[in-house]
């Protein structure tokens, strides 16, 4: 009992600092809610120059969510906070947290909101000790309390949910392969979808390794078609309700991945209005 008064406590404090340290967002904008290509995003809504953009990405496991929201979050000079990645430093950082997570991860039990919220109240106050503005989360909101909290104490301009076609994310899935030696993650999948009845064709290269990981790669266990399956039911189930959340509010943005990275970061950026951005600094560079 003493631990969850704690625990309440320790939370409704997070809270407040979430909300003074997020309390500094400008003018609301409204986003519809669309899909691309058919309706791109209107040219007004997002402009990164008025203050630092306070964004969400959405989208299923295998997606590539997170290698969009770092590039973007590289790209718009705002921190990728990334929950999976908070889980973890927590876990190995050994604090009182930390011990509290690895028991509930151990049960295999989920991780409460509260707990959820009071580590990325903590991640915001660190970085806004460093002068970071704005953001892009990645894995946060995943249940609707979670939005409606968010929602208390900031201003959400855009949820950008990515999204590829079952078939082509178990087919990519079951391509991917870790090198046991160095850690590094390549994809033998090579993916090539014909366009059809009006949806554009999806084509992705594979991410081979080189040579000298080659007799090293490994498949993780859990990389099989039922476990993927099952993986991606898990989660629709679960972001269904926050998609129509965010939906409901107009500021959900569909984008379907039309490849990989090589196809898919020129038309997101174009999406995003954020075209002349990249080019501007790839001239200064
Ligand atoms: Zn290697």
């Amino acid at each position: 009992m003493a631990a969850v008064i704690r625990l309440l406590r320790h939370s409704s404090s997070s809270l407040s600092f979430l909300s003074r340290s997020l309390s500094t967002a400008g003018v609301k904008e409204t986003v519809k809610s669309q899909t691309y290509p058919q309706n791109p995003l209107p040219t007004a809504v997002i402009d990164p120059k008025s203050r630092n953009v306070q964004w969400v990405f959405l989208g299923c496991p295998g997606v590539g969510k997170g290698t969009y929201a770092s590039r973007l979050s590289t790209l718009l000079s705002v921190p990728h906070i990334a929950t999976g990645d908070l889980v973890r430093e927590e876990l190995s950082s050994g604090s009182s947290l930390g011990k509290q997570l690895a028991e509930i991860v151990n049960q295999g039990k989920l991780v409460s909101d509260e707990i959820i919220i009071s580590m990325l109240s903590k991640r915001l106050e660190a970085g806004e000790g460093k002068g970071e503005s704005g953001f892009i989360l990645d894995g946060f909101p995943r249940t609707v309390r979670q939005a409606e909290i968010l929602d208390e104490v900031t201003d959400i301009d855009l949820v950008v949910n990515l999204k590829l076609p079952e078939s082509v994310l178990i087919e990519k899935c079951l391509g991917r392969r870790i090198c046991s030696q160095c850690g590094k993650n390549f994809n033998v999948a090579s993916i090539d979808v014909k366009g059809e009845n009006g949806r554009p064709g999806i084509s992705m290269a594979p991410l081979l390794s080189p040579p000298q990981c080659v007799s090293k790669l490994i498949t993780r266990a859990d990389d099989t078609e039922a476990v993927v399956k099952e993986r991606l039911r898990i989660y629709n189930d679960k972001s269904q309700p926050v998609e129509d959340f965010y939906r409901g509010q107009g500021k959900l943005l569909e984008f379907d991945l039309p490849g990989g990275i090589p196809e898919s970061w020129p038309k997101l950026l174009e999406v995003l209005n954020l075209d002349d951005l990249e080019e501007k600094q790839s001239v200064a560079a």
